[in-house]
């Protein structure tokens, strides 16, 4: 049952003229990173994390969410990319168009070799201007910069006003406008959708794979728990996607080299 979905899977995939990729939280849990809500055990358990990532949270209390972040970045710093991600990366020399939609934050598409990355939810790994003085987003790399790390975040060094924020999207904010059109665009392009370990439950990610397939794509799922958006898919493979991408990955190998 779950071979012939395999073999399904990497004969649409293999075929794709134009494949976008949709990740979510599951690929990050299969490299052992926490899920949002998951990551606030020891001294964060307290919070709430609805009540740590927002703009009014930060404007409070800049150092209380920034020294979160800084744990957050930590639990990252210590995973790496899963065999997924690695497949996904592989996949650009099999194909003509493999584009990653990610609500990832952890930016292990792009260190497993992924070239066309869109994040919706940001990039933990960047900081940006609160205020985006320079434009929308005003980048800084924190790592040039010295401050005293017990007082918070380091003031912006374009402005020197505002602090530094990590490059993520908070609750109560708009996602980055270019990806989210960028997105939609080639969602509505795209000949297959393939959607990872996302619950389709977070406006406006899970609302992708509805226009690639009012656009007439095939959409088709991997994911160990069946997700919102399961009854557009018309496959569905209930693995996880470190497991399964690699397998996939070989089959498309080898078909393209028969
Ligand atoms: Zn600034």
């Amino acid at each position: 049952m779950t071979e012939a979905t395999i073999q399904q899977l990497a004969e649409v995939i293999g075929g794709s003229q134009r494949l976008v990729v949709l990740t979510g939280a599951g690929v990050s849990k299969e490299s052992g990173i926490p899920t949002f809500r998951d990551a606030l055990d020891g001294l964060w358990a307290k919070y709430d994390p609805t009540q740590l990532a927002t703009p009014r949270a930060f404007q409070a209390n800049p150092k209380l969410v920034w020294d979160w972040y800084q744990y957050r970045r930590e639990l990252v710093g210590k995973c790496e990319p899963n065999p997924g991600h690695y497949a996904l990366a592989q996949l650009e020399n099999l194909l003509p168009q493999v584009i990653i939609v990610t609500q990832n934050v952890d930016g292990f598409h792009q260190m497993a070799g992924s070239t066309d990355v869109i994040c919706l939810h940001g990039d933990v790994r960047k900081d940006k201007c609160f205020a985006n003085c320079q434009g929308n987003p005003t980048y800084a790399d924190v790592a040039q910069l010295t401050w005293d790390k017990e007082s918070g975040p380091p003031l912006c060094p374009h402005c020197k006003t505002a602090y530094l924020r990590p490059d993520v999207v908070w609750f109560e904010e708009a996602l980055p406008q270019d990806a989210l059109y960028r997105a939609v665009d080639l969602s509505q392009q795209a000949d297959v959708m393939l959607v990872i370990g996302t619950k389709g439950a977070v406006y406006p990610a899970a609302q992708l794979p509805r226009y690639a397939v009012e656009a007439g794509a095939t959409v088709m799922e991997i994911n160990p728990q069946r997700s919102d958006i399961n009854y557009l898919a018309t496959h569905w493979l209930p693995m996880p996607s470190g497991e399964a991408l690699p397998q996939i990955l070989d089959l498309i190998r080898k078909a393209k080299m028969a």
